[in-house]
């Protein structure tokens, strides 16, 4: 973007001739203009819980608490709230914590069908109660290196998702393909999908395709760039594509383990 670049000019004493330095300040103000949506997005997203808790309650007092069914369905108000409360401050410390390198991850060889094979098991009831089926197809051989908890997070929470967001009766499919020193590990489903205008942003804190939808399931709009914070601390990368002839496919990829490969190495950054 052509307003963001400076220019300095500096001509050369004695010389025929000028030096022309371009300084490209773009990456620096999408970085700024990212910290100041995301504080933005901090205090409105808390606010908004805060002040239906505060609005209830002073209804409570003044007066609502002497018509029962009024009072049960503002006390029941004030506990969601709470909850979404807690679940967005929980998210934002996990974000933190990811940010500030305070995690350790492991760097083990997991064998990733067993990690599915858990994750279908959690999410069953769930799926059940939609309908939903969720199918794996990964060879029980494959390997890759990274920390058994954090990918056990990341898968369950592109699955989870996946149950939340299609319509029911349809289906969900978990597979593996094969990359150069990479496994890419991928969460396919059949529902309405995320148009491609929205693929380059669902990782981002708060970004969500449908804000009133995702509220009213309960969403805070950071699962996926929790996601995405633990697969590059793996060494690994996310992405989600579009599926034909409808629904999304949300991938991420950590590296196989290699031949003789020492395991004691922590993971650190993106390769
Ligand atoms: P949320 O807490 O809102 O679910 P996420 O960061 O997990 O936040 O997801 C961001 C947004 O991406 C969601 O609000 C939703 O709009 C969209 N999304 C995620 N997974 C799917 C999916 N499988 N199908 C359709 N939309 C999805």
């Amino acid at each position: 973007e052509s307003r963001f670049v400076q220019a300095q000019w500096t001509p050369m004493e004695g010389e025929r001739g000028y030096i022309i330095v371009f300084h490209d300040n773009t990456i620096l103000r999408r970085q700024e203009q990212i910290r100041r949506d995301f504080v933005a997005n901090v205090s409105h997203e808390l606010r908004t819980p805060i002040s239906i808790l505060q609005a209830n309650a002073e209804t409570l007092l003044n007066g609502a608490l002497n018509d029962k069914a009024y009072g049960v369905q503002l006390v029941n108000a004030i506990e969601r709230h709470a909850i979404r409360l807690s679940q967005i401050i929980s998210k934002l410390l996990d974000l933190a914590r990811l940010e500030s390198n305070e995690l350790i991850f492991k760097n083990e060889p997991l064998n990733i069908s067993s990690i599915v094979n858990s994750v279908q098991e959690h999410i069953t009831p769930l799926a059940q109660e939609k309908n939903i089926t969720c199918w794996s197809m990964i060879k029980p051989e494959v390997v890759c290196m990274g920390d058994r908890e954090a990918v056990e997070e990341v898968l369950s929470n592109l699955v989870s998702n996946a149950v939340k967001y299609i319509p029911a009766g349809e289906q969900i499919s978990i597979t593996c393909s094969e990359l150069q020193g990479f496994n890419r590990i991928e969460v396919s489903d059949t529902g309405a999908g995320i148009d491609a205008s929205h693929h380059s942003r669902v990782f981002e804190r708060f970004y969500r395709v449908d804000k009133g939808r995702s509220r009213d399931m309960g969403g805070t709009g950071l699962g996926l760039s929790i996601v995405k914070q633990m697969v590059r601390k793996m060494g690994g990368d996310v992405g989600v594509e579009s599926v034909n002839p409808h629904g999304c496919r949300f991938w991420f990829t950590l590296p196989k383990k290699m031949e003789g490969q020492r395991v004691t190495r922590p993971a650190t950054g993106h390769p």
